[in-house]
Order: structure tokens, then sequence, then C-alpha cells
């Protein structure tokens, strides 16, 4: 089975909306350089896809995905890490305004879940047949569809909840499991005390790991109060990580704020990571599980 990284950006994008600074000017006069919000396409065994967030960016995602083989569509399941505006965006495109869709199973967890009840605009689609809600229990694997070849299970990680809970999923082929995690406040909350990044992974028995990478430092956002938008940095990460070593997991950083210097390629930031021994992933990157 196949697992496509369709964005590599933070909910806003890449460039973001309002921003005149480099970052985005840059990625406006050259548009190969712009990046969508974080969501990953999945092929199972049967054929079957399978989308983990719905962006309002989903017909370039389409595209992208459509690029490496086209997929089923509409996707057989969607799931949903947490309510934030560029992980649930684009949910309404697949209602009667624009695919009308029927019957997408929505995985999801039963805070979540509340929430879509709760909101009329999402509602309606469960009304309408559009969308069909089913809530996983953390920890717990399950298949998003039968016989698709694959499971998901969903590891709650904190992260700000003023809509719903938040979780990170692992993706489990037969020969390899993926965590996509990206969005997280601290790595002492998600871990507690004493655990080490490392521990926890191999806990989790995951080869790849795609983890929460939103800003390099505090420096390049002085101009917004951190304590609204907690995140751990990347040299956060890289000063616990250390550099790896043989044997560690395949781990690699998404959700880049427009603002995170890994967003321009050849930086010294990209270049001391690479050195490290980890990763920028890159979006339209395929993973085989
Ligand atoms: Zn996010
Ligand atoms: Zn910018
Ligand atoms: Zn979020």
């Amino acid at each position: 089975m196949e697992v496509t990284l369709l964005g590599v950006a933070q909910d806003g994008g890449f460039p973001q909306v309002g921003c005149l600074k480099d970052c985005c000017e840059d990625a406006r006069r050259s548009p190969e350089l712009s990046k969508m919000p974080v969501s990953l396409g999945i092929r199972g065994l049967d054929g079957s896809c399978h989308m983990i967030e719905a962006s309002r960016r989903m017909a370039g995602q389409f595209d992208l995905w459509n690029s490496v083989g086209a997929p089923e569509w509409p996707p057989s399941s969607v799931s949903l890490t947490h309510a934030h505006l560029g992980h649930t965006d684009g949910l309404g495109l697949f209602g009667r305004e624009v695919m009308g869709s029927s019957g997408i199973i929505l995985h999801c967890s039963s805070s979540m879940g509340d929430l879509l009840d709760s909101t009329p605009s999402w509602s309606i689609m469960i009304e309408q047949g559009v969308i069909i809600p089913n809530y996983w229990a953390p920890m717990e694997p399950f298949e998003p569809t039968p016989d698709c070849g694959f499971t998901l299970t969903a590891i709650p990680v904190p992260h700000r909840s003023e809509l719903s809970d938040n979780h990170a999923l692992i993706i489990r082929g037969d020969k390899k499991s993926l965590l996509f995690m990206p969005d997280q406040d601290s790595w002492r909350e998600t871990l507690g005390e004493d655990l080490e990044i490392l521990d926890w992974l191999d806990a989790l028995e995951v080869d790849i790991a795609l983890i929460d990478g939103t800003f390099w430092n505090y420096d390049e956002i002085s101009s917004r109060d951190v304590s609204e938008i907690p995140h751990p940095t990347v040299t956060e990460t890289l000063g616990l990580l250390g550099n790896r070593k043989q044997g560690d997991p395949e781990i690699s950083f998404i959700h880049f704020n427009h603002t995170n210097p890994l967003l321009r390629e050849g930086s010294n930031e990209c270049r001391h990571l690479s050195e490290m021994g980890w990763g920028i992933s890159k979006q339209g990157a395929v993973y085989h599980l």
C-alpha cells in the first residue's frame, strides 16, 4: 500500500494570506515554491482510497495525488486529527455545493464528532448522507474500510483543544508503519516527564514519523504571542533527538509555518537538520508501507 504526502504547510498554507515579507513574496513570484496544508492520500491494497485531513486546497491535492496514479474518487474514507482550520476547512467540498458525494466514512474522535453534530454546515452533511461519522477508540487499530489492507491507530496528543481534542495517526501496512503527527503543544505533555521521543516511537512500533515542525524557532514569529500557538520548535526537537544513530526510525518534519526557513531549500537550517540525519518532508513524497 502507498501513502502520498499531499501537503507540508501549516494550516495557513504557503504563501500565507496577507504576508508581504520575503518568505511569502518569493513564493508568490515562484509558484512552484508554494505549499499546501498537510494531508495524506492513502491507497489500500484493494485499490480503495483514503484521505487524512480535509483541506480547502483539496483540488490541488487531488491533482498531486493523480500525478502519481489516479485515486479512486471520492475517497472511501476521510480521517480528521482535530478541528483546526487547515485540517477541516475542505470538508464542505464533499457536499452538494461542490462534489455531491455520498457515503464517505468520516473517522474521528467522539469530541470531533460532537463538533460535527453542533456545526450546522457539517451536521447537514451528516443528515444528507454525504459523510457517515465513525468514532475511533484511542490506541485501538481499526480498518478505515473492510479489506483495505492497513489499519489506523489514533494516539492522543495534547494540542489546543478549544474546538476538539487532537490525535496523531499511525498508518500500519504489512511492511512498515508511519506516524502522522502534524500538531502538538509540547513534547512534555505528549510524552510525560521521563519519556524520550525515540523510546516513544519505538513503543509505538513506528518506522517513519512525520512530526510537527511548525516553527524553526520562536524568533520567526516575534510579532505573535507564542502562548497562543504553542508547538515544540524544530530546534528544541533536534536538541532532544541528537544525531540520528543506526537503527533509529526515519523522522521528518511537516506542518511548516510560512516563516519557517525549512521551506527554503538550501537554507542553513535545512543543511543543519540534514547533517544530523533527520528529514524535511517533501510535498508529493510517496511512502510504501
Ligand atoms: Zn495544524
Ligand atoms: Zn510569509
Ligand atoms: Zn491545530
